[in-house]
């Protein structure tokens, strides 16, 4: 999601004059966009600026002025602190605050800004829209944010603290959003959300509407071809979402479900809301409904009272589900929840032996499951020039990188292919039909080379 909010941070101030860069060097204006998710996450911040200040002083040797920003979860959650300890810090604001960026930044030049408030308006109703040659600057595929923040509290995360109460956009603002994209060339879209599929905006009629039914629209739009989404809740899977995945040929077989722990006794003090047999048993209606559908997932080890039977009941719970690819983490004890007040914290040592020993696992079953693919045919959507001469590379249907011996005019196609081999990290495959194939798109796609000279840089 921070990916997604800062390119909406960059088109905000495009129309105040300024223009990314991709030389910090350059750069007028810096905006950190930080994570809080765990703490490693948000020391990178303190470390970074320790960069910027010397940055800053070689540029103001030159005469440029650099101004230096702090957006996202850690300004949110700390933003006092990072006010105190960075006197080279300019400004600081939450994730809900970015579309009074331009403003901000006027400020700024006179007095330091702090803005860590949630405000009542909606602040997509005021981001400007990034225009054609921009977004497919971007690339083939984009996000786009439908529904943030999170009422769930779990008992080890920060989200509902940082990112504030779950809210859904209405329907029709996330329709013009997908159509603007889906205009502009962009062939994909991963819908974002901290708990995505609590998604529940208004429709047209104002009725409530669920995830299911925002992807049974999206899935009309011309020149869209893949829709994919991310993070979900086992809790709101609800059937009229697991029916878009029997029933959208546009939806991607492919759904990132964290469960966290395989430990009842663990997903209870966890307040996941929801037992191991509930996980399992939704597995197989969603394998029923889908039954290519591959599956990921999220691990804790070592949440506080984690015994070593609640951690085989983890690794059981793995292997019984049979996973394409997961993210493991050690749990990080996050200031103001539940878990970090539990007395019973994990001994580092343990919790990094478990890690080491889930995250084998589940290379195990990512290879196997890459390599199960070898002499299958699957469509890849060829997103841009691979490493080697000769060589496109895109994703498959299940989120694997791909790459394959393609002219560059094929970039754009969601081409038929048969793979071939397994790397470490990607499939290489042979294509099955040539270009003069309908779903070559990439006639449409234009770079805009010309972009007009920039007023200021910016990096986010
Ligand atoms: N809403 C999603 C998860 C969003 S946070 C869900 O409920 O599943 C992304 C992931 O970060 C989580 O799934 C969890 O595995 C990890 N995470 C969150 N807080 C953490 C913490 N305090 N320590 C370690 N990992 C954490
Ligand atoms: Fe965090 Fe997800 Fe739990 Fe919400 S549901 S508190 S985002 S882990």
């Amino acid at each position: 999601m921070n990916v997604y909010d800062s390119s909406r941070m960059v088109d905000a101030l495009e129309p105040e004059g300024f223009i990314q860069t991709d030389k910090i060097e350059n750069a007028d204006l810096i905006l950190l966009n930080t994570c809080h998710i765990r703490e490693k996450a948000s020391e990178k911040v303190f470390s970074e600026l320790g960069r910027l200040k010397k940055l800053r002083q070689r540029r103001a040797e030159s005469g440029k002025k650099t101004m230096i920003g702090i957006a996202g979860c850690v300004a949110q959650a700390e933003g006092d602190e990072i006010m105190a300890r960075a006197p080279v810090v300019d400004l600081v604001f939450g994730p809900q605050s970015y579309h009074r960026l331009p403003q901000m930044v006027v400020r700024a030049e006179s007095e330091r800004v702090i803005d860590t408030d949630f405000p009542e308006e909606d602040k997509f109703e005021y981001l400007p829209a990034a225009s054609k040659q921009t977004t497919i600057a971007r690339g083939l595929t984009a996000f786009l944010t439908v529904q943030e923040g999170c009422d769930k509290f779990c008992s080890f995360c920060v989200v509902p603290y940082t990112r504030g109460n779950e809210v859904s956009r209405p329907m029709a603002q996330i329709i013009a959003e997908a159509q603007n994209l889906a205009a502009a060339g962009v062939r994909e879209i991963t819908l974002l959300g901290q708990n995505v599929n609590a998604y529940h905006g208004p429709d047209a009629g104002g009725n409530d509407a669920g995830l299911g039914a925002l992807l049974f629209e999206l899935a009309k739009i011309g020149g869209l071809e893949r829709l994919r989404y991310t993070t979900s809740h086992p809790r709101d899977m609800d059937d009229e979402l697991i029916a878009a995945h029997r029933d959208l040929k546009e939806l991607m077989p492919y759904l990132h479900l964290p469960v966290q722990s395989g430990s009842d006794r663990i997903l209870k003090s966890m307040n996941r809301g929801h037992t191991r047999d509930d996980y399992l048993g939704l597995v197989e209606r969603i394998r029923t409904a889908r039954p290519d559908i591959a599956l990921s997932g999220d691990f804790i080890v070592g949440f506080p009272g984690e015994t070593d039977a609640d951690f085989a009941a983890t690794i059981s719970l793995i292997k019984e589900v049979g996973y394409a690819s997961a993210f493991s983490f050690k749990y990080s004890p996050r200031p103001g929840t539940p878990g970090a007040l539990m007395d019973d914290q994990v001994e580092e040592k343990i919790a990094s032996q478990r890690l080491i020993s889930l995250q084998e696992l589940i290379k195990e079953q990512q290879t196997d499951f890459n390599r199960h693919c070898v002499g299958s045919k699957m469509d890849v959507l060829l997103e841009r020039k691979g490493r080697k001469q000769g060589q496109l590379a895109g994703r498959s249907p299940f989120l694997q990188a791909v790459h394959v011996d393609a002219p560059a005019e094929m970039i754009g196609a969601i081409a038929p292919l048969v793979v071939k081999s397994v790397g470490p990290n990607s499939l290489y495959g042979q294509l099955l039909a040539k270009t003069g194939d309908e779903s070559v798109m990439a006639g449409s796609i234009e770079r805009n080379d010309s972009a007009p000279e920039p007023a200021r840089n910016l990096q986010a």
